[in-house]
């Protein structure tokens, strides 16, 4: 593909819509008792049911239900009371009944909506609404496995291990416009869904797959009609990781452009992503494409989900990301992007937060937690849970660095030799703590020091306002590089101020 100038680029409008595939942490799978777990012996999860043997009845899972349910409300979702279950016939080695149990025209959950950052026209940065169209409840299908790629597959084996397993597919509108959006959207998407505990969304296994459908219009088409003028789509499917799919669609854009450009039409088809290559491939096109037959599942009653069920499920949403975010910034005074990293997961929020309560200053736990921490932890290539320092050596830390008993450089040496000897925060503070000075003549000369020098303080302090006091003690406490006696400190300062007299 040869590289289209910026100017050609500019002339035309992507369009981007998601289909989303997420695999429920259920014990058991969507319509049988078989376990619902990643890998095994092939073909050892398996039963009459989800092998679809002639005879052989699915029964619904509850708690895929509910799993649903709680991942359509946390993206927005209106949820239906009464929906239907339908059969989505094609045939494909790795699906034996023959048919895929699916949700058709009524799903469960509709008109849904994710935020996203993003930028408008001017390049400022601004929120935008991306609009889920549904949030339907699927099986997935077995595993084919094959030797070689595309043209060149030798053998190819099944495994039915997966068949069965309960899917929610979330699918959005047309709504994204770069494949920066795309990366965000999916980004946000599984932040939520991580937070709900519905699904682990490992991409590597499988647990969240994403196809995504791309066309390209000229931009004063857009103008002009809008929806009305977007153009023919073709489908990457399956790729396994958020920035394979930005690359992907970004190839894609470019690919349709080429192709409209030199006069050509865009064909509907789907296509898949060779990442060693760079590129997608044709895999089959709209004239291959299935006729599904829907009908509604026989064997399966309507799924009605009331609204006291629904309340019921709703006991179990936990508080969303994007609202804990700004709680946690007005109720800890901490800044957004410390919120943003600290809510990275729904465990390290927790610990967080658990932290924040025990310490003198929530924020210095933040930024102890955002920085220093997760510097030294990146450098050493460990997670969170295997960090020497523990959340509550990172309490100590930050209260002595409050209380001004330890400098930051002090604080960082000491958090260096943590790593360097695997030790917890406290351990190496008793052994390597500053020396103290516990010199009365020496405190009180600092302090001295620091009246004279602080003429507005000492007349708040004098006028009745006897918390300024802490000011003075912070302020020889750097003086003395954290040396001096705590103690003895806020013993003298006191006595020294008191002295002056009141106004
Ligand atoms: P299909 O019936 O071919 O699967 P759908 O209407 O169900 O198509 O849409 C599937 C996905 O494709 C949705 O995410 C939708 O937003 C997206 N989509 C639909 N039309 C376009 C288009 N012209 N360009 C990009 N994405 C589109
Ligand atoms: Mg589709
Ligand atoms: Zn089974």
């Amino acid at each position: 593909m040869t590289a289209l100038s910026p100017e050609i680029l500019a002339k035309y409008q992507p369009v981007i819509g998601l289909e989303v595939h997420v695999q429920l942490l259920t014990e058991t799978k969507a319509f049988c008792g078989c376990v619902n777990k990643y890998g095994g012996e092939p073909n050892t999860h398996c039963c009459p049911t989800c092998l679809g043997l002639p005879g052989a009845l699915p029964v619904l899972n509850r708690k895929a239900v509910e799993f649903a349910v709680l991942a359509a409300k946390a993206i927005h979702c209106e949820i239906r009371e009464t929906s239907i279950f339908s059969r989505k016939n094609y045939f494909y080695p790795d699906s034996p009944k023959g048919y895929q149990i699916s949700q058709f025209d009524k799903p469960i959950a509709e008109h849904g909506w994710i935020e996203v950052p993003s930028f408008d026209m001017s390049g400022a940065a601004v929120t935008k609404r991306i609009g889920v169209t549904r949030l339907h409840m699927e099986e997935d299908a077995g595993k084919s496995i094959h030797d070689g790629f595309a043209d060149s597959v030798s053998k190819t084996y099944i495994d039915l291990n997966r068949c069965g397993t309960p899917l929610v597919e979330i699918v959005s509108e047309p709504d994204l416009r770069t494949a920066d959006e795309v990366f965000e959207y999916l980004t946000k998407l599984k932040e939520i869904l991580l937070y709900t505990g519905v699904s682990d969304c490992n991409m590597e296994e499988g647990s969240l797959r994403c196809d995504a459908n791309v066309s390209v219009m000229l931009k004063k088409d857009a103008a002009e009609f809008g929806a009305k003028a977007y153009g023919t789509k073709a489908e990457v499917k399956n790729v396994n990781s958020f920035r394979y799919i930005r690359a992907a669609v970004e190839y894609e854009i470019e690919r349709q452009i080429g192709v409209i450009e030199e006069g050509g039409r865009v064909v509907q088809e789907s296509r898949l992503w060779n990442n060693a290559e760079g590129r997608t491939y044709s895999m089959r096109s709209k004239e291959q494409a299935h006729d599904y037959r829907y009908f509604p599942e026989p064997d399966l009653p309507p799924l009605v989900v009331g609204v006291e069920w629904q309340a019921e499920i709703l006991k179990g949403m936990p508080e969303l990301p994007e609202a804990r975010r700004a709680r946690m910034i007005a109720e800890y005074e901490i800044s957004a992007q410390d919120a943003a990293t600290l809510t990275a997961t729904r465990e390290f929020a927790d610990r967080f937060e658990d932290a924040a309560k025990k310490a003198k200053s929530p924020r210095r736990v933040a930024s102890l937690l955002t920085s220093e921490l997760t510097m030294r932890l990146r450098a050493a290539g460990l997670e969170l849970e295997q960090s020497p320092v523990s959340m509550a050596g990172i309490v100590m830390a930050a209260d002595l660095a409050e209380s001004g008993e330890l400098s930051s450089k002090m604080l960082k040496q000491l958090l260096d030799s943590a790593f360097e000897k695997n030790e917890d925060f406290p351990v190496v503070y008793e052994r390597e703590k500053p020396q103290q000075i516990s010199d009365t003549g020496a405190i009180e000369k600092m302090i001295d020091e620091v009246i004279a020098g602080n003429a507005k303080q000492v007349e708040q302090y004098r006028g009745g306002k006897k918390t300024v006091a802490a000011f003075f003690v912070g302020q020889v406490m750097r003086l003395s590089k954290g040396q001096a006696n705590p103690a003895l400190l806020n013993e003298l300062v006191a006595k020294k101020l008191d002295a002056l007299g009141p106004l």
